[in-house]
């Protein structure tokens, strides 16, 4: 038997005041859902899927109903989800109106030959199984929208999509105008994690990111462990993130330390600032949580604890060693 734990996050990034608050609510909820699974024998699949359908459902974090808005102004959300025992995974992307984009990614995972599904595909799965639809986008995330808008034009220095920034100086016309994850392991042994998001604000439209791509966002191996990221997409991809903690893992090294190594990497390699954060989990059930970004939203519950931990900081690794 083994020692239940799940580790979620609501993102990481910089937390306006704002949200602290409700974010940290958010994750604490996220966290008792899925251990409840657990804790009634239920396994690390069912358990993050839950969690993060709960924080798919709070406009709190940048999932399902929250998610931010592209450049153009729509909602196109994404996520995935793998199960570490045998490699499954699923994944479903370019998605504007499902209400929870995880039960979609685990539909894509079990009941096709397909690990990522996007368009038509993704529309049909989500109408014959009868998924429920929404109306993602929320006020909250049209006044951010607009108000990171006219930051890109006025901002002097280096934006967080500089190409993008370039771009629309030259062709001013081209355009009119925080992810979630969880990772478990059960009592069985078998560990699982699922990633949810509604991109990078002011994303192109059409613009996949890491959540939806295996390896990148979302990994799972019981042989290793499993990590779910959160941050700048495109350093998730470039670094094959989640699979590159796994690996560290693989290789020896607990939760913790293997969040740390792969949050070192980013920085000796991307050089780019404040860009991701990552929850992690090990065969053994160690927990790790590292960013470089300013916060990271999370909380973990295991067996002997009454209520979850939660912290808008996790261990901010700032060197390049
Ligand atoms: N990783 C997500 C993306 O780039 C964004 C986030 O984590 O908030 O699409």
């Amino acid at each position: 038997m083994n020692r239940p734990v799940i580790v979620v996050h609501g993102g990481a990034g910089n937390w306006r005041p704002e949200r602290r608050k409700p974010g940290l609510t958010g994750v604490k909820e996220a966290a008792n859902v899925g251990f409840e699974i657990l804790r009634t024998g239920g396994n690390a699949l069912d358990a993050v899927e839950a969690a993060v359908v709960c924080m798919e459902n709070n406009e709190v974090f940048n999932a399902g109903k929250g998610s931010t808005l592209t450049i153009d102004g729509q909602v196109e959300m994404e996520a995935s989800i793998m199960d570490g025992k045998t490699l499954n995974a699923g994944a479903a992307g370019l998605l504007k109106n499902i209400k929870n984009p995880v039960r979609l990614a685990r539909i894509a995972m079990e009941h096709t030959d397909h690990v990522f599904v996007t368009s038509t595909a993704a529309e049909k799965l989500a109408e014959v199984f009868g998924l429920e639809k929404t109306e993602p986008l929320t006020e909250l995330r049209l006044r951010y929208w607009g108000e990171l808008q006219q930051k890109l034009k006025r901002e002097k220095g280096r934006h967080y999509l500089p190409k993008l920034k370039k771009l629309l100086a030259a062709h001013p016309n081209l355009f009119e105008t925080d992810t979630v994850g969880a990772v478990a392991l059960d009592s069985d042994g078998n560990i699982a994690t699922a990633t949810s998001t509604g991109g990078l604000t002011l994303k192109l439209p059409g613009r996949i990111g890491d959540t939806p791509l295996i390896g990148c966002g979302t990994y799972a191996d019981n042989e290793a462990g499993a990590c779910s990221t959160t941050g700048i997409g495109e350093v998730a991809i470039k670094m094959v993130l989640a699979k590159t903690t796994c690996d560290f893992m693989r290789y020896g090294q607990p939760a913790q330390e293997a969040a740390e190594s792969s949050i070192k990497l980013v920085n000796r390699r991307m050089r780019l600032k404040g860009s991701m954060g990552l929850i992690a989990i090990d065969m053994h059930g160690g927990i790790g949580a590292a960013h470089n970004s300013p916060h990271l939203c999370w909380a973990y519950m295991t067996s002997e604890m009454h209520e979850p931990l939660v912290a808008l900081k996790a261990k901010i690794v700032k060197d390049t060693a």
